[in-house]
């Protein structure tokens, strides 16, 4: 999300019918030649030495991924049904297939009650019946069709399976969840969540969810009462405001993993260099609750926008910023977001220490990025979000990043979702991309065989691992006070 903070969406439970396996034939997705006959060989036949494709597909398959964003509130909050719309199957359509279903015609009235606690399980169907059709090849549709099949069996939703989804929903929805659903069934390490409710959260499970600072509120608005309570410090004047978020970097630098704003749903990622003596009167009119000329409003949030990035800088913290495509629907300003990267491209060559993650391949505007990511020493870019956005386009993505700019800038995948269950399907989808990326490098003889096998591990995990400096932030995190 990016970023929607409805806090629609939610999950529920499961049989856990295949969380054992990783789904081979799923992350395949059909692209080594054969491989379903190669499952169904007789024992007695001679095994054939496996294609690149096989090798490549098996690689990418079996490697741990890191998944470097996510807005999941943390397994015993998700448990108390809170952080999400409701608490039955209809979670998975809500973050972010109830999108597609509007925009498909669903009227926003029945959406709502789609997602609320109200409805029974079939009531839900009903709703939801008219509109799946249109919907269950997107992206966001394939995800849930995903986790539908591998965390509750259900091959094809239908009225007569809802009594049984409804069943294995709740069977899942137990403590260990969050263990079986990322672990155990998706393959993933650890995940870099964003909260939506708090600046930081301090995780119970802080290894496993990792977290990002939020530093929207500090540089949007701000958010004087949300950031100063925690710190426990009185804001009358710019100083104080700087001290609150000297505060936040004092306290969690050394546990988070990065920093992270979606301002960009808000405006254009055209941040002046403005000194704090520009900034002053328009914050004291904050305080005063009194109205901003948009100039002021400007001057005050690139003012801020700077001094967190310098406070991240300083800290060792990578800059994550939200680029291109808006959740929800109904509302985007495109002809903003096509500015989205040229400004980005602004900010590295006003921050040559900082290093920026620009997520979601700044969608549509990827081929853009692309030139940024191999002009930039101080650029990365993170494909979270995209594989469910656009599924062919992040795998073309991925392809013409790994013959165009370095290989260590960048990070294939982050679910980006408020509940857990979807995130598998979301990681399907990105390894069935990454491995088919690979193998049509190969076959158009960008990359031989070896070469693309090299790249699988630091694509996967390596990238992320290094960039995030994840084995520090996990000997820190071992040690936190809080867990
Ligand atoms: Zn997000």
């Amino acid at each position: 999300m990016s970023d929607d903070t409805s806090g629609r969406g939610c999950s529920r439970r499961g049989a856990l019918k295949s969380l054992g396996g990783m789904g081979t034939a799923a992350a395949l997705g059909g692209l080594a030649a054969g491989e379903g006959a190669a499952a169904e060989r007789p024992a007695a036949e001679e095994p054939r030495p496996a294609s690149a494709q096989e090798e490549i597909a098996e690689r990418v398959r079996a490697t741990p991924l890191v998944d470097t964003h996510e807005h999941l509130p943390d397994e015993e909050v998700r448990l108390r049904g809170e952080g999400v719309c409701c608490d039955d199957w209809a979670v998975l359509f809500s973050h972010y297939l109830d999108s597609d279903l509007v925009v498909a015609g669903m009227p926003p009235g029945a959406r709502d009650q789609l997602l609320s606690a109200g409805p029974d399980p079939l009531e839900k169907w009903r709703l939801l019946a008219p509109y799946w059709p249109a919907v269950r090849n997107t992206g966001y549709g394939r995800a849930v069709q995903v986790a539908l099949r591998e965390l509750y069996g259900i091959e094809e939703l239908s009225e007569a399976v809802i009594p049984a989804l409804q069943q294995a929903y709740e069977a899942l929805r137990k403590p260990g969840m969050y263990q079986k659903v990322l672990v155990e069934a998706a393959g993933i390490e650890s995940c870099q969540v964003n909260c939506l409710w708090r600046p930081y959260r301090e995780s119970r499970q802080p290894t496993l969810l990792m977290q990002d600072i939020s530093f929207l509120g500090l540089h949007l608005g701000p958010e004087i009462d949300v950031f100063a309570g925690p710190a426990g410090k009185e804001v009358r004047d710019l100083a104080d405001w700087h001290g609150v978020i000297d505060w936040w970097f004092d306290t969690y630098a050394r546990y988070a993993v990065a920093v992270k704003s979606q301002g960009a749903y808000r405006r254009g990622l055209d941040h002046d260099d403005v000194p704090a003596e520009r900034a002053e009167p328009a914050f004291r009119k904050v305080l005063a609750q009194e109205p901003l000329l948009a100039a002021e409003q400007k001057d005050l949030e690139d003012h801020l926008f700077w001094y967190c990035v310098r406070r991240a800088t300083e800290h060792g913290l990578p800059v994550k910023l939200h680029l291109g495509y808006y959740a929800g629907e109904n509302y985007m300003p495109l002809g903003r977001v096509e500015r989205n990267v040229a400004q980005a491209s602004d900010l590295c060559r006003l921050s040559p220490d900082t290093r920026f993650v620009f997520m979601h391949i700044a969608y549509p505007c990827w081929q853009e990025l692309l030139a940024v990511a191999k002009h930039y020493a101080n650029a990365y870019v993170d494909m979270c979000w995209a594989w469910i956005i656009d599924p062919v386009s992040s795998k073309e993505f991925l392809k013409r990043f790994l013959v165009t700019a370095p290989s260590n800038k960048i990070l294939p995948f982050g679910g980006d979702y408020i509940p857990v269950e979807p995130v598998l399907g979301h990681a399907r989808l990105a390894r069935q991309g990454i491995a088919r990326a690979l193998v049509e490098l190969v076959e158009e003889g960008w990359l031989s065989p070896r070469d693309a096998l090299e790249l699988v591990e630091p694509i996967l995990r390596g990238n992320a691992r290094a960039l995030f400096r994840l084995e520090e932030k996990e000997r820190n995190l071992s040690a936190a006070p809080w867990r």
